[in-house]
């Protein structure tokens, strides 16, 4: 079989996929009763490429030769025979894969293997790279090779009996063997299977599947599985810091040293990890808490709860909930979006309309909120030029008496759309902006908003009414 490791086509193929037989497993099944096997595992690691034989058209018998010796620890010469044998096995050449088993007994030990006549088939030489992570603590893990057509037939490219993966500085595994068929028109799988026994007993496995090709190379990830570490064990030597993978930023890197600073007397009790959720008192879990906490380090205004808690109708409530957002339709907002527009603000004709103007800095406005809080004798000042209305709001309702505070907020809502009302009948139907009119209107409908269902309002017009 000619190697064909290139870029497809390269190389001129001298021949099509044929015949191989595969060796999958070689077992020592058992030894003469003066004997002890010294190994806990009858099977015998294959190592090297091993490569599968390839039948010949002129030839289609296979001759099997064995030499088992029992090292000498001392001297070469010491060594003894355990099998020589040598078997030839005639292979009927199908169109089909098969598997079979051998067995051949000698006078000092019985050996089994089983090989795979594969139809038509490549040779694939197999590499691992680790390329992210490392390997479990704790697992024992087997790579594996096998075809779809001898599912339940596998070579092992490499078993770890414990947690020690041979890994050369690139992160390529040293397999002890690399090399497998498949025929051509089937299927090579590479499966790495892991056994990790922490508190319980865990299995997995990951397969990826290769079309066969008859150059070139293929890849696939295979994921293996990560046993979770007890706190307790990660903290054993340090464990957890080799478990640190990629190139950390500076962000981490901060956080790695204040972790190890933290860490570094730690005193775990026997009591098994648990979860804890750090925002309830109990420890536990609530979507409730995790909604509060979105809120951790947010500034409240008490503007927002002031708009939806005080008596307005709704289309007003909106309103204000707009102006604080600024998102109402001044002659700024329709300049940014380069729409049409007013150069002034239309009640004072001096300075440039935004919303914070209207509310807070226009000569009118001022006007007018004095004029309100003079009224219903409120001892808090008029907006600010330079301040935003949803933070004057929360504090100007504080200066009433508390009886008389929704009514208050009530009104200083209908100031503010008394305003807007009065700027827009400005803007869209010129009518001419005056004090005495807004104010007398808005006179007029905080008497209506108390009819209408506002208690707090109509208490604080009864009181004005009593003091006259
Ligand atoms: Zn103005």
């Amino acid at each position: 079989m000619p190697y064909t490791d290139d870029v497809a086509g390269a190389r001129r193929w001298t021949k099509g996929p044929t015949g191989t037989l595969q060796i999958f497993s070689f077992k020592v099944a058992a030894i003469a009763e003066e004997l002890r096997w010294p190994l806990h595992d009858p099977y015998f690691t294959l190592a090297g490429p091993t490569r599968a034989p390839v039948l010949s058209d002129a030839n289609d018998s296979v001759r099997f030769e064995v030499v088992l010796k029992v090292k000498s620890s001392t001297n070469e010469s010491e060594d003894k025979d355990l099998s020589y044998l040598a078997r030839k096995y005639r292979i009927f050449k199908t169109n089909h894969s098969r598997g079979f088993s051998f067995v051949s007994t000698s006078k000092l030990s019985k050996l089994e293997w089983t090989v795979g006549y594969l139809a038509k088939s490549v040779e694939a030489t197999i590499s691992v790279q680790v390329i992210h992570g490392s390997w479990p603590h704790g697992c024992r893990g087997i790579f594996s090779a096998g075809t779809i057509s001898l599912d339940d037939m596998q070579v092992s490219l490499l078993s770890l009996e414990d947690d020690k993966l041979p890994v050369t500085a690139d992160g390529m595994i040293t397999l002890s063997r690399h090399v497998a068929c498949v025929e051509i028109e089937g299927e090579l799988r590479i499966s790495v299977a892991t056994e990790c026994a922490n508190d319980e007993q865990v299995t997995t496995k990951d397969v990826a599947i290769f079309a066969p090709r008859k150059a070139g190379r293929s890849s696939a990830i295979l994921k293996v599985y990560s046993s979770k570490n007890t706190v307790q064990q990660a903290l054993v030597e340090r464990s957890w810091i080799s478990d640190i993978v990629g190139a950390p930023s500076a962000l981490a890197l901060c956080q790695y040293v204040q972790l190890c600073t933290r860490l570094r007397d730690a005193q775990l009790s026997t009591e098994p990890d648990r979860l804890i959720w750090r925002w309830t008192t109990d420890s536990q879990y609530s979507s409730r808490s995790c909604y509060d906490t979105l809120f951790q380090g947010a500034v409240t205004s008490g503007s927002w709860e002031l708009n939806w808690k005080s008596w307005a109708p709704p289309r007003v409530k909106f309103f204000v909930w707009l102006a604080c957002l600024d998102r109402c339709w001044t002659s700024e907002r329709l300049a940014r979006r380069g729409l049409p527009h007013a150069a002034r603000c239309p009640l004072c004709d001096q300075f440039e309309e935004t919303m914070a103007h209207i509310l807070t800095g226009c000569p009118f406005s001022k006007t007018i909120w004095y004029e309100v809080l003079s009224w219903i004798r409120s001892t808090s000042g008029p907006p600010t030029v330079e301040g935003d209305f949803a933070e004057w709001w929360s504090p100007a309702v504080r200066t009433a008496p508390r009886q008389l505070r929704k009514g208050t907020s009530s009104l200083i809502m209908l100031t503010a759309w008394g305003i807007w009302k009065h700027r827009n009948a400005a803007v869209f139907d010129n009518a001419r902006p005056s004090v005495a009119s807004l104010f007398q209107d808005i006179r007029a409908e905080a008497r209506q908003w108390a009819d209408a269902g506002a208690r707090g309002l109509r208490q604080l017009l009864l009181k004005l009414a009593f003091l006259g």
